[in-house]
């Protein structure tokens, strides 16, 4: 073992630790669902992307189990090598239909999505122009590109024009996430289309915490601004309302023939397991078959943050079910957090650099799986702990 390496390491996480930077993680001891098991007690769960509650329903557990008695647990190798498994067509196939695209491909994650199509269709020539508050695996993807990178504030049209109007290159490509996962704003896509428009740039974006959200039945953020046809690639991810793991990308045919040839995360890594692919494949036809989860879930997601805002509390510009509850200093969150937690409530704070300082905040993620109970019982913690730590009044 080398001591100094190892020295380093600890030096690096005890300076997490005293900034209040260092992740602690909870062990779950059930499924993931509105109530969870922790240390022997269950919790009413605020943190999980688990949106529709697809994460341990029924229909998609069945189908996971028929998937492995019929093609076992495992891939075997990546798709180029070992072969696609008719599971993937059949995804990706369903998929396209649902996002009403010509064609999708499935990647291992979302993360791994963006890492595969941002480097793979920007080279020297192109320039990337990026909000400057997307996700950590955008920020990845562009790191990998030999494109150049420039960012706009956040969301802010003036600010995307002018970089559109300073930069030369073969390809413009704007990238957007969809809705923000710290705040629950949505990105202004028409707008970001109408400026490409003029500029002659691609358009990307990230619909993770879109799909299975916004627009009907869940279809997400292009089908919530009728863009469908004016954006040339959609990231998603099946981890969040999808319930289950993995991630896409949708465009054109012509897209996707380029990526199963260029994208390194999808020629070197190995591909979605059956299990996955047969939940996925369930969830998507839920969605399909009824608006109902998508219906509870903003239901939910309304009711809960009408009261918030009643009592007094802080919820920000969300226009989604993400509810970010601002709180200020960070050790005050996470003293909110943890008296949550006493009580019985599962949600996790933020501080920074998620977000930015005196910005603190939990961040209630909303489900349909969450009962009428669960947000009362939920209300009454919160204003019963924002009044003992003076929050409310
Ligand atoms: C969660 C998220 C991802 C990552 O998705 P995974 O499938 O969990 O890897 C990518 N992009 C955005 C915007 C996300 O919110």
């Amino acid at each position: 073992m080398n001591e100094n390496f190892e020295a380093r390491l600890q030096d690096d996480i005890a300076e997490l630790k005293e900034e209040g930077l260092y992740n602690r993680i909870r062990t779950l001891e059930s499924p993931q669902g509105a109530w969870v098991d922790i240390e022997g007690e269950e919790k009413l769960n605020f943190c999980s992307n688990n949106y529709l509650g697809l994460a341990n329903h029924h229909e998609l557990v069945e189908a996971a189990q028929r998937a492995v008695d019929k093609y076992g647990v495992g891939p075997g190798a990546v798709r180029t090598i070992a072969g696609t498994m008719e599971l993937h067509r059949e995804l990706e196939e369903k998929l396209a239909d649902f996002k009403k695209v010509e064609a999708t491909l499935t990647f291992q994650s979302g993360f791994n999505a963006n890492l595969a199509v941002i480097p793979a269709i920007t080279g020297e020539d192109d320039v990337i122009i990026s909000d400057e508050l997307n996700h950590a695996s955008i920020i990845d993807g562009c790191r990998l590109s030999r494109a150049d990178l420039e960012v706009y504030e956040h969301a802010d049209m003036d600010s995307l024009e002018s970089v559109l109007e300073e930069v030369e290159a073969r390809h413009k490509l704007i990238v957007t996430d969809g809705v923000f996962s710290m705040d629950g704003d949505i990105a202004p896509l028409p707008e970001i289309v109408e400026l490409a428009e003029e500029h002659d740039a691609v358009v990307m974006v990230d619909d993770a915490h879109g799909e299975g959200v916004l627009g009907s039945h869940g279809r997400g953020i292009v089908d919530h601004f009728d863009l469908h046809g004016d954006v040339d690639i959609e990231v998603g991810t099946f981890s969040k309302a999808f319930g289950t793991v993995g991630g896409a990308i949708a465009g054109s045919e012509t897209l996707v023939e380029f990526l199963r040839q260029k994208g390194r995360p999808f020629l070197f890594s190995s591909a979605v397991t059956p299990p996955d692919l047969a939940a996925t494949i369930r969830a998507v036809e839920i969605l399909e078959e009824n608006n109902d989860l998508v219906k509870m879930l903003w239901n939910n997601a309304e009711k809960f943050q009408k009261e918030m805002k009643a009592a007094g509390f802080d919820v920000g510009g969300t226009e989604t079910p993400i509810t970010p509850v601002i709180l200020g200093e960070a050790e005050t969150a996470s003293r909110f957090s943890e008296r949550l937690f006493e009580e019985g409530i599962f949600a996790q704070s933020i501080g920074f650099p998620t977000v930015p300082r005196g910005e603190a905040r939990i961040r209630v993620m909303i489900s349909a799986s969450h009962g009428q109970d669960d947000l009362e019982f939920a209300l009454d913690k919160f204003k019963k702990i924002g009044l003992e730590l003076d929050i409310i009044e």
